[in-house]
């Protein structure tokens, strides 16, 4: 079974600087999100090896083609747990 990485506060476009939600006003933490997540375009436009939570980590699922402008399918935000 594979296990993917879910939306939350930390990979939410509405997060701001001070661990904030800008939509719900209170103080949020990786752990939470909501119906209102958007995924930060930072992210979208981000996914390659190098921004891998996996990257050099024994959980890399292709560690001999893993590199700088590779990506595949098992890639993870560096906030996540790996
Ligand atoms: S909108 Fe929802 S997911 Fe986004 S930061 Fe606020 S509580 Fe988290
Ligand atoms: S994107 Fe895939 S190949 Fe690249 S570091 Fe992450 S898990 Fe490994």
């Amino acid at each position: 079974m594979s296990i993917g990485i879910g939306n939350s506060c930390s990979n939410c476009e509405h997060l701001t600087q001070s661990n904030t939600c800008s939509v719900h006003l209170v103080s949020v933490n990786p752990m939470y999100t909501c119906n209102s997540f958007v995924m930060k375009e930072s992210i979208k436009n981000d996914r390659n090896c190098i921004t891998c939570v996996r990257y050099e980590a024994p959980t890399c699922e292709n560690p001999k083609k893993a590199a700088p402008k590779m990506s595949c399918s098992h890639w993870a935000p560096q906030n996540a747990v790996a």
